[in-house]
């Protein structure tokens, strides 16, 4: 399955150096050819349309980091899954833990996302993952079940979902479970995903502190097929390196 190296920009960067990292890849891809894996990127909404044109025939695809689940109308401030279309996204990340913390996202409101997302012909990114407390607890694979059971969208198989493991944890915080976690947890995913028609092919992605320097040993677990990148997505060098670890 070819990996997909995913940048999850959050709330950095504005225009100028934004069409700087977004550009600088570009260019490295061009230079250094494939390096193995699809590359996307997902800025703030408000600078899509730049980076979209930094990214003119790159081979490198855009995403964005949210939708809202209904088609048009009346909800201030919210981008529909029509809208990312429209301004040349390919993929929407859905359930960031921070959306699920800071927006009280629920697993239901992600699946309604998600469908949007696959209404408009983009790939939705769902993100799963546990706690401290839920692992220390014990429930970390529960926790992780119950999430994909409930944030799936109807109709999901490989050509229109990708999963992230993301150990909320784990997220900006440098540190990273061991080898033997991720490959529990990648596999405890894998075998959920059984219940889709095409669900051997859906690519399950690890997020949470990968660097240039753990990412060669994290993609090369089983069961993980790419990353998603919050902090070091931000440097072309550093993203970069992570693209080539896939090899
Ligand atoms: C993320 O937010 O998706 C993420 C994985 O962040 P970081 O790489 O900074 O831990």
């Amino acid at each position: 399955m070819r990996p997909l190296i995913a940048g999850n920009w959050k709330m950095n960067k504005f225009s100028s150096d934004a069409a700087l990292l977004a550009g600088g890849l570009a260019e490295r891809r061009r230079g250094q050819g494939d390096p193995g894996c699809d590359i996307l990127l997902c800025p703030p909404s408000i600078l899509l349309s730049g980076v979209a044109a930094a990214l003119a025939d790159s081979a490198i695809a855009l995403g964005a980091q949210d939708c809202h689940p209904a088609e048009s109308g009346a909800h201030t401030g919210d981008i529909s899954a029509a809208l990312l279309a429209d301004a040349g996204c390919a993929y929407v990340i859905v359930g960031h833990s921070e959306r699920r913390t800071d927006h009280g996202e629920t697993d239901a409101l992600v699946k309604a996302k998600a469908e949007a997302a696959l209404r408009h012909g983009l790939v939705a990114i769902v993100c799963v993952g546990e706690t401290l407390d839920q692992r220390d607890g014990g429930r970390a694979l529960d926790v992780v079940s119950r999430q994909i059971e409930g944030s799936l969208p109807d109709g999901a198989g490989a050509g229109n979902i990708v999963v992230a493991y993301e150990p909320v944890w784990a997220i900006g915080t440098g540190r990273t479970p061991t080898p033997d976690q991720i490959a529990e947890v990648h596999a405890h995913i894998r075998g959920a995903l059984g219940m889709l028609d095409d669900g051997a092919g859906v690519r399950v992605l690890y997020g949470g502190s990968m660097k240039p320097d753990n990412a060669r040993e994290i993609l090369a677990i089983a069961h993980v097929n790419g990353g998603l990148i919050g902090g070091a997505s931000l440097a072309v060098d550093d993203f970069w390196s992570i693209c080539e670890a896939v090899a």
